[in-house]
């Protein structure tokens, strides 16, 4: 999955880089740049004192030392002033200018915290929006493993407001399961009682066979078998016009596995990855049910991964990376491979 949000301390991340929130002295602080100068040691301070500072929305470049990774990407966030001081642009630069330098230093995996949304005052939810926009269009030029770091996950990573309205959506679909699954038992209550003057027909009855019709033989069912989950995937892209990559990078899905998927007619792919290229394909519901039936799976409202899945289906929200957010709001896997 070429971009994905974890949970963790970034100091604990196995990767090339991992990116620092400094301050303009880049001599450490508190929070991460504290966490990050602690889990490295001396050296990376004194390595530090021979960089002369660093402005604010650009990046230095250090050794890892004790980390275990190989570099430190040292960026400044701009402090919020209310956000009309040119915070936004200043903050798209910070992730720009690291991901510059780690692409530079030939990085394959580069971690980044949420920048400026500590001490320095940049609200979460426009934050991590601000990190999720960057990383994701330079995805589309590049091949990098990016891990956005979320150290301390609360529900206001993503907007209050989507965040309220996913809440009602999920809620109002658990409500119809249950009032269904009572439906359901006052209906096998009925069921259970004699019928009298009519014949009970079997549910099944109607899809038996009748004497008329020949039951096919095992070796003909088998001729008339589907379009397979990858058949079904190429031929959407074709139908689309989109190419290959557009869309696995618009899926989150890793280069490698596309290959795999396409040159294996009956691959499997794990429910994520399947809805992820649904996702990318922008498939109506009805479209994205077909497709996930292909690779054995369905969507359903019993759980709170499918009827997120259906709220930003519905809404045509077809962001892989927002609906991750969202995801991983709800403690929810995400989308890609
Ligand atoms: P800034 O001064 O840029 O706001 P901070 O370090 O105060 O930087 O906070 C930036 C973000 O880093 C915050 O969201 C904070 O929760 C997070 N953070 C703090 N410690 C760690 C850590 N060890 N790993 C990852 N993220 C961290």
């Amino acid at each position: 999955m070429p971009l994905q949000i974890v949970r963790n301390d970034i100091t604990k991340i196995e990767c090339d880089a991992i990116v620092n929130a400094a301050n303009s002295t880049l001599l450490g602080g508190g929070g991460v740049d504290g966490a990050i100068h602690k889990a490295a040691g001396g050296g990376l301070l004194l390595e530090c004192m021979r960089l002369g500072g660093c402005r604010t929305g650009q990046a230095k470049i250090t050794g890892g030392y004790n980390l275990p990774c190989k570099y430190v990407i040292h960026t400044v966030g701009p402090k919020w002033k209310g956000g009309h001081n040119g915070e936004k642009e200043l903050l798209e630069s910070c992730y720009r200018e690291s991901l510059k330098l780690a692409k530079e230093y030939n990085c394959g995996s580069v971690a980044f915290p949420l920048i400026s949304s500590g001490v320095y005052g940049y609200p979460k939810a426009p934050a991590l929006k601000v990190a999720m926009d960057v990383i994701s269009s330079f995805l589309l030029e590049n091949d990098m493993l990016v891990y956005m770091v979320i150290f301390d996950k609360a529900a206001y990573q993503i907007s209050e407001k989507l965040f309220s309205e996913i809440k009602s959506y999920i809620d109002d679909r658990y409500v119809d399961r249950h009032r269904d699954a009572r439906l359901e038992r006052m209906r096998a209550v009925q069921m259970s009682q004699p019928l009298y003057g009519m014949e009970r027909v079997h549910p099944q009855a109607a899809s038996l066979p009748t004497a008329a019709q020949k039951p096919l033989d095992l070796e003909s069912a088998l001729g008339t078998i589907d379009e397979s989950f990858s058949e079904m995937l190429l031929r959407k892209i074709d139908e689309k016009g989109m190419t290959d990559s557009q869309c696995y990078k618009k899926a989150n899905v890793d280069r490698k596995l596309f290959s795999k998927i396409r040159s294996d007619v009956h691959y499997h792919p794990s429910k994520t990855t399947a809805i992820a290229f649904a996702i990318a394909l922008e498939l109506s519901l009805e479209e994205t049910k077909d497709m996930l039936m292909k690779a054995g799976f369905a969507l359903s409202h019993s759980n709170k991964f499918d009827i997120i899945i259906e709220y930003f289906i519905t809404n045509s929200n077809y962001n892989v990376f927002e609906i991750n957010e969202a995801l991983f709001a709800f403690d929810q896997s995400l989308l890609g491979a």
